[in-house]
């Protein structure tokens, strides 16, 4: 999305390994009980809507970059429903949990608010740090530590803290919520979908530029200015922004100097469509704290809208279409661990009632989802500095390695196309 809105504004070529447009929200389509990817909604409705990286919901962005995406798709506008689950009480909290201790019950609300109350933040030095002295230790065995655990697939120990907001921490309302009157919060709150699919802003925005598919970049050699496919050709360029991994691109540039870089995390995203079972929660998203298959995150696409469904399921409520998450740190998990991962999942929302007869299951994986750094690290401003020094421009939000959503993306590919066209 970054690299096509860049190129969107400023006539340039895009390089794109895939032979479709769209990155991680590509959708793509599924037949029920017929295995395999449709790269377009087939004429007859009859298929599920998944997206590579799972539900990818546009919140946050700038004014002019939401109007642009609503005139490219027109976008439905959604009030965000999610919780935390506990399965071990077969119990659901409010989301953000700290904002609804309540549903904790009143002893473990007390004892949680009375610690946030007294909490000392202090200065700490990694995400399990900031967590334990924000939260104290009621609500951090609850909840955080294994959530965190899960999501960042165990660095959350060693790793600097990050996403604050994704965590907001106001008193006043830890207080409101351990008396049951939470209000939303957060950087989703409300969030938009584009009646069409994802599928109709990535087509269309990809219509406005020269964007060569099924072409791998191996190599940049920044001081010959040229990229080295894996077709064997090399290309010559006037200015090259990548919207790669920052890491992926300091190495193809060889301007790694051997500093050990910041991690990441992938993610292993299971697309489900089934009948939906009797226990199937009616929330858009479940963070999973307690799940034997790993999993972090349930989301249900159609409690978003139907339209994820095939058209003779809509409107019944007779079936659901679900992402599923579990995070990995290091390589790609080999085939069979994957596949063990998707009948321990399907295995575990059966159990819970979640789902019964699957008919589509299609797992996705992103090897790099989630940016992260070590603490006191300053690998990132050195590596944007030494690619930009060499006239590579990392853009998005795996080129500049913090965390942006769609709409922020977009923003910032217009921004950096623009730049581009004005200094020719
Ligand atoms: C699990 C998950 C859930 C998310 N949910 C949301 C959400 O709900 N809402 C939201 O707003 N954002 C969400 N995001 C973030 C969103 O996905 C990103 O902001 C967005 O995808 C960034 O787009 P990008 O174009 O910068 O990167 P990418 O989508 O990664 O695009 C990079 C492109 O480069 C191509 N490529 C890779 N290697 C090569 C190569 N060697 N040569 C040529 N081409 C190559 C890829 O195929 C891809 O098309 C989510 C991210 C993840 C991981």
């Amino acid at each position: 999305m970054t690299g096509l809105a860049a190129a969107s504004v400023c006539d340039a070529v895009v390089l794109e390994r895939e032979s479709r447009p769209g990155g991680i929200c590509t959708s793509y389509y599924v037949r029920p009980e017929t295995p395999g990817r449709l790269p377009d909604a087939p004429a007859d409705g009859e298929a599920y809507r998944f997206e590579i990286g799972g539900g990818h919901w546009i919140f946050g962005g700038a004014p002019h970059v939401l109007a642009m995406i609503d005139a490219l798709a027109p976008l439905e506008r959604h009030a965000r429903r999610s919780s935390v689950y506990f399965r071990s009480q077969d119990r659901y909290a409010g989301f953000p949990i700290q904002h609804n201790l309540r549903d904790l019950g009143e002893a473990t609300a007390a004892k949680a608010l009375a610690e946030i109350v007294s909490a000392q933040p202090g200065n700490p030095r990694t995400m399990a740090e900031w967590l334990e002295r924000s939260f104290g230790p009621t609500l951090c065995s609850a909840f955080f530590a294994p959530f965190q655990a899960a999501y960042t697939a165990g660095l959350w120990t060693r790793i600097a803290p990050q996403d604050g907001y994704k965590t907001p921490v106001s008193i006043a309302e830890v207080e409101r919520g351990a008396r049951g009157l939470s209000t939303p919060a957060g950087y989703n709150v409300t969030f938009a979908y584009p009646r069409g699919g994802l599928d109709a802003v990535a087509r269309s925005l990809a219509a406005r530029c020269d964007v060569r598919y099924g072409t791998e970049v191996l190599a940049i050699d920044a001081s010959a200015r040229t990229v080295a496919l894996a077709d064997g050709t090399t290309w010559s360029y006037d200015r090259l922004l990548s919207t790669l991994p920052l890491d992926r691109t300091l190495a193809m540039s060889k301007l790694d100097r051997g500093e050990h870089p910041d991690p990441s995390t992938g993610v292993m995203v299971l697309n489900l469509g089934a009948r939906r079972g009797p226990a199937c929660p009616n929330d858009h998203w479940i963070y999973l704290p307690e799940s034997e298959a790993g999993m972090h995150r349930v989301g249900c696409y159609d409690n978003v809208a139907d339209h994820f469904l095939p058209s003779s399921r809509r409107g019944m409520g007779t079936h659901v279409a679900l992402y599923v998450e579990r995070a990995f740190a290091g390589p790609r998990p080999p085939m069979s661990e994957q596949r063990r991962y998707v009948a321990a999942a399907i295995e575990e929302l059966s159990r819970w009632g979640w789902i019964a007869n699957v008919e589509a299951s299609d797992l996705t994986v992103v090897d790099c989802a989630y940016t992260w750094s070590w603490p006191g690290s300053r690998w990132r401003e050195r590596a944007i500095d030494a690619l930009e020094k060499a006239g590579v421009q990392p853009i998005g939000r795996y080129g500049r390695w913090r965390f942006q959503g769609i709409a922020e993306s977009i923003g910032e590919g217009l921004a950096a196309g623009t730049a581009v066209r004005e200094s020719r």
